[in-house]
């Protein structure tokens, strides 16, 4: 069981950055309105997570560090059709067996909070203590016990740099929810959960992006695509800007990547890549999102579809844009 875990962790949690997608993941899934990430040595020695969704009862608390306990999908047809970021319940038994690790959770109705705790994989006895409502995962000491992959990290400036790159696409996909994240004791991006991703944007950007924004809207065959894409003025010459979301899920795509860019250099010069953040929404059961360890990926059932809608709504969205 523990091996197995430790297994799972190998290809859940690569790096801290993993840990960090799959805590905040499970705190939007839980319905939360504000979300707390805090980080210290790029996550090596401390990553915690703080959400006020509606948490756990001490029952479902000490189910949640059980491989393959999850709450969100009951039967195989529900993986045709999957709603919320995680459906495997590997997440948090992978990262408690790599890592010292504490969920603390209350949900409505309870008095106390159920504190349930993994030290490489032990599960230490569950303990009832006081918190607000809402769940709180502290991750310490992360691969403290698997020497081979703690080598594998990069410095600490690179693993800060992959957390804040997801946690900011994670604000992008979710306006409505407000994110604070902590690094060293510094708050680094705070957004406001007014729904408005334009302001995420400038949150994350800086707000002389703002003016340089078009919308994007395009609805075709119950398929929408809605976001933002930047004018030639905001041109970098890497992709860190790029943001593509499909069903308030953050996705490596290469084909969005390559309508996005047919679309954008059909109209503009090619000098550089533009922002980009993206939402694709597309009937449940046109995708496949269990195609990934990390869940990092979709399937389409139609690419060549996807495409020509990403296609046109880019060129639509510059058309009457452009000087
Ligand atoms: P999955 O997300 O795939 O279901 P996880 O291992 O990430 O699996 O989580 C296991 C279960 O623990 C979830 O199904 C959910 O019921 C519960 N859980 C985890 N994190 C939270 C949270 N922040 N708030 C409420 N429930 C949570
Ligand atoms: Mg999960």
């Amino acid at each position: 069981e523990n091996t197995a875990n430790k297994i799972a962790a190998g290809e859940v949690v690569e790096r801290p950055a993993a840990v960090v997608k799959e805590l905040v993941e499970n705190s939007i899934d839980a319905g939360s309105k504000s979300i707390e990430v805090e980080i210290a040595e790029g996550g090596t020695s401390y990553i915690r997570v703080t959400d006020d969704g509606i948490g756990m009862s001490r029952q479902d608390a000490e189910l949640s560090i059980l491989r393959h306990a999850t709450s969100k999908i009951k039967n195989a047809a529900d993986l045709t059709a999957i709603s919320t970021l995680g459906f495997r319940g590997e997440a948090l038994p992978s990262i408690g067996a790599v890592s010292k690790f504490t969920l603390t959770t209350r949900q409505m109705g309870d008095d106390l909070a159920a504190q349930v705790a993994l030290n490489g994989g032990i599960v230490e006895p569950i303990q009832e203590v006081g918190a607000g409502i809402g769940t709180s995962v502290v991750v310490e000491d992360l691969f403290f016990n698997t020497p081979a992959r703690r080598k594998f990290l990069k410095s600490v400036t690179a693993e800060s740099g992959h957390i804040s790159d997801i946690i900011g696409k994670l604000a992008l996909s979710n306006p409505n929810i407000a994110f604070k994240f902590i690094n060293n004791k510094k708050i680094v991006l705070l957004t406001t959960g007014n729904g408005k991703l334009q302001d995420v944007i400038a949150c994350m950007y800086g707000h002389k992006v703002a003016p340089d924004l078009i919308p994007v809207q395009y609805f075709q065959d119950e398929i929408t695509i809605a976001g933002f894409v930047g004018k030639p003025a905001l041109l970098k010459s890497g992709r860190q800007w790029q943001t593509f979301i499909v069903n308030k899920r953050v996705v490596n795509n290469r084909m969005l990547v390559k309508a996005l860019d047919n679309g954008y250099f059909s109209l503009v010069p090619k000098n550089g890549n533009p922002l980009v953040v993206l939402d694709v929404m597309i009937p449940l059961n046109s995708i496949d999102v269990n195609v990934h360890p990390q869940k990092k990926e979709v399937k389409f059932s139609d690419e060549q579809q996807i495409y020509r809608i990403v296609y046109k709504a880019i060129l639509e969205a510059l058309a009457n844009k452009l000087p």
